[in-house]
């Protein structure tokens, strides 16, 4: 069996799997798809100490650093079951059971899609999910974020501080974040809010050019030109194949105490999937880390 078993090959689990194999553990990593989110980011600007670094680059150099430290690497592999005999199992799609004295799960997250004709086409080209990532990119343009919920608003807020000019669509009648977001938003003079609209196209060539939206009152159809769409209507976490054994909140997320355990011994998690306050790459290694300290730590306890 292994000692530490990473199920999630993001910088989560990058980093636990380094810092548990620097401890001269044997560990183990599997992952669907080495690099996780990173793999579709473009531009990183927010990694301390790199001023720039494109996401498969950073992947490449993860996988690197991993491959130094003799890592069992298992690549393009489905986790989809979590058990706890004598050992911790993790079963894999193709049917093998793994098992391993801890496990950390860093199965990350995936940002909720609109599913409108556009916004797949522009990913990167004017769409974006993260405000603290990409909102500099947008300096002195129009922008949307589609969502009127407490990412959103927030998100809206921190953009209208840089962009020219931000419009929220929100599809419900009124907008769903807490009153004091609600009260800073509108007190901007660069916001203007649209309720009880849908999204219908992001529109573009090579890129965003504008957004496309119905009036769900009147049914009519508008058009705003602008350069940017942010997608604020969801973070889902990648844990409904845990079943019901490790404890999570009301969206999903795996709940950690300080150490990176579940509730569950032996069991740790790092990353977006799990209850931590701000989903971001350098925050994603820290907590990889940590979870990774928490399970030598439980191991040389155990
Ligand atoms: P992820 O990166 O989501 O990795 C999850 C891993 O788990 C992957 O390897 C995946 O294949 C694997 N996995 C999932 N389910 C299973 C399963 N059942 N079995 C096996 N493996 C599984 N953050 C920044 O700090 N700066 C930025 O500029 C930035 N830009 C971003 C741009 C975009 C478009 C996106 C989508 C995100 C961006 N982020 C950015 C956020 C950042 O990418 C995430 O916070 C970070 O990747 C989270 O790391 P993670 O390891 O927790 O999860």
């Amino acid at each position: 069996p292994y000692d530490v078993l990473v199920v999630g090959g993001g910088p989560a689990g990058a980093s636990a799997a380094i810092y548990a194999a620097r401890k001269g553990i044997r560990t183990g990593i599997v992952a669907e798809r080495l690099g996780g989110q990173v793999n579709d980011t473009l531009g990183i600007e927010n990694f301390i100490s790199v001023n720039y670094i494109e996401g498969p680059q950073l992947v490449a150099k993860l996988e690197e650093q991993v491959k130094e430290y003799g890592i069992d690497v298992m690549k393009l592999q489905r986790a989809t079951r979590l058990d706890k005999n004598d050992l911790i199992e993790v079963e894999l799609e193709n049917g093998a059971v793994l098992k391993s004295k801890t496990v950390i799960l860093s199965t990350g997250a995936r940002w909720r899609n609109m599913g409108v004709p556009g916004e797949a086409e522009f990913k990167n080209k004017g769409v974006a999910y993260c405000p603290h990532c990409d909102g500099p990119l947008f300096a002195g343009k129009d922008v949307a974020v589609v969502g009127g919920g407490n990412s959103g608003i927030e998100a809206a807020i921190d953009l209208a501080g840089i962009v020219k000019h931000v419009t929220v669509l929100e599809f419900a009648p009124e907008l769903k974040a807490d009153a004091v977001l609600q009260d800073r938003l509108y007190s901007l003079p660069n916001v203007t809010v649209l309720k009880n609209v849908q999204t219908k196209e992001i529109t573009g060539t090579d890129k965003v050019d504008g957004i496309s939206y119905i009036d769900r009152a009147t049914e009519e159809t508008h058009h705003i030109e602008l350069q940017g769409v942010f997608v604020q209507i969801g973070l889902v976490p990648n844990t409904d194949w845990l079943g019901d054994m490790v404890e999570r909140t009301r969206v999903g997320e795996i709940v950690v105490d300080s150490h990176g355990a579940t509730n569950v011994p032996g069991v740790f998690a790092a990353g977006d999937c799990t209850n931590s306050a701000y989903k971001q790459i350098i925050i994603s290694m820290g907590s990889g880390a940590t979870a990774a300290l928490g399970a030598f730590d439980y191991l040389i306890r155990n």
